[in-house]
């Protein structure tokens, strides 16, 4: 089995509830999503995702996605896409970093290898632990009553976790909006719920401290992602009585592997395409079990093929070492696939279906904007 052909579409994902806002006053309110089809000689087709959250969030943006696949993809041709550590040995070899560009590419191998053996990608990940996947929602930064309401919205669809963003500028309201807006999210909270407060690296050792001293006592959540730099975020670890998720700064097995070393965090957001792909993220996945952390599985953002890599990874994290999912697929509108997993009161699961189970609405997605035949 050969890799014959890639081709590249670009995509405007609309975010779904209008214009999201995150710390430091950052906006948004769409997302340009870079979609890849992978054509075998044998003609099995396999499919995958990357949407960076805007040129902002991390060091990835649509644009380096693009040019990213553009270097990538004549070195696939003519590989076998099931070897899927090899791929990515290859675009390692030809390209520098950028594992935003990768993950499609790497995920839409193993799109194919589930195909050519009649498994689900979760099958070849490890297996499933058939234990729904509890979704988490995303709150975007806003007046405190407000998210309240956002999360009870969430809560009513059957979310039981809730991202609660925050990071006011001093010009805001800085660390007393925060504070308010993360007991007002937290008031009407249920049994069994969770809450991530996320600061997407917004706030410094002192603006985190004086928030935290401002929260009512016994609120129970974890801090996602406090600080922008590895010094700030051990610098307010040693002082902070809440657990501690890295995201934005957990990219690289090596990033996993300090995280793990110098006890900075009690968790990792995972999110696909800043990893790599799946290949890469099975990696941080098996190292954060080796470490006791807690994983949440995520991506930047995308559609609903990025959500079906997320379940099927999610699907093969240990349930006591899962914190979460991210429907990311919800936060879009518009759907760019038809993707067969289980919902249930509890969550998700994915189907029996072999790869990643979607069927891609072609119609959406328009004519692909490059293509690289062997
Ligand atoms: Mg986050």
């Amino acid at each position: 089995m050969k890799i014959s052909r890639i081709d590249l579409y670009n995509v405007e994902l609309p975010y779904a509830g209008g214009v999201y806002r995150l710390s430091g006053g950052r906006t948004y309110e769409s997302f340009e999503a870079a979609i890849v089809r992978i054509t075998c000689d044998d003609g099995t087709e396999g499919w995958g995702e990357s949407t960076p959250f805007g040129s902002t969030y991390i060091a990835a943006h649509a644009a380096g996605a693009r040019a990213g696949i553009a270097e990538l993809a004549p070195a696939l041709l003519g590989r076998d896409p099931r070897q899927t550590d090899r791929i990515a040995d290859v675009m390692d070899s030809t390209l520098a970093g950028h594992h935003h560009a990768k993950t499609p590419l790497d995920v839409a191998c193993w799109d194919i290898f589930g195909k050519s053996v009649g498994l689900p990608v979760s099958e070849l990940l490890g297996g499933s632990t058939g234990v729904a996947l509890p979704m988490i929602s995303s709150i975007h930064a806003g007046d405190p009553d407000e998210m309240r309401s956002r999360v009870a919205e969430h809560r009513a669809k059957g979310y039981r976790g809730h991202s609660i963003k925050i990071g006011a500028l001093d010009s805001e309201g800085g660390p007393a909006l925060d504070a308010e807006r993360i007991t007002a999210c937290l008031a009407d909270r249920r049994p069994g719920e969770f809450f991530l407060v996320d600061a997407n690296g917004g706030l410094l050792p002192e603006t985190a401290l004086r928030m935290i001293q401002l929260l009512p006592h016994g609120l129970d959540f974890t801090l996602e992602a406090p600080c922008a730099t590895w010094r700030e975020t051990l610098s307010l670890r040693r002082r902070c009585p809440y657990p501690i998720l890295l995201d934005e700064l957990a990219q690289l097995d090596e990033d996993i592997a300090f995280a793990a070393a110098h006890d900075v965090a009690d968790g990792i957001g995972l999110k696909i395409s800043k990893a790599g792909g799946l290949t890469r993220g099975r990696r941080h996945r098996d190292i954060c079990r080796a470490a006791g952390l807690t994983v949440s599985v995520q991506d930047t953002v995308g559609s609903v093929i990025a959500f079906a890599a997320i379940v099927h990874l999610g699907a093969t994290v240990a349930p006591r070492s899962l914190r979460c999912v991210l429907n990311c697929a919800d936060m879009v509108a518009l759907q760019t696939a038809e993707f067969d997993a289980v919902f249930t009161g509890d969550g998700v699961l994915p189907s029996s279906s072999p790869g990643l189970g979607i069927v891609v609405n072609q119609d959406v997605l328009g004519d692909p904007a490059m293509t690289w035949q062997a």
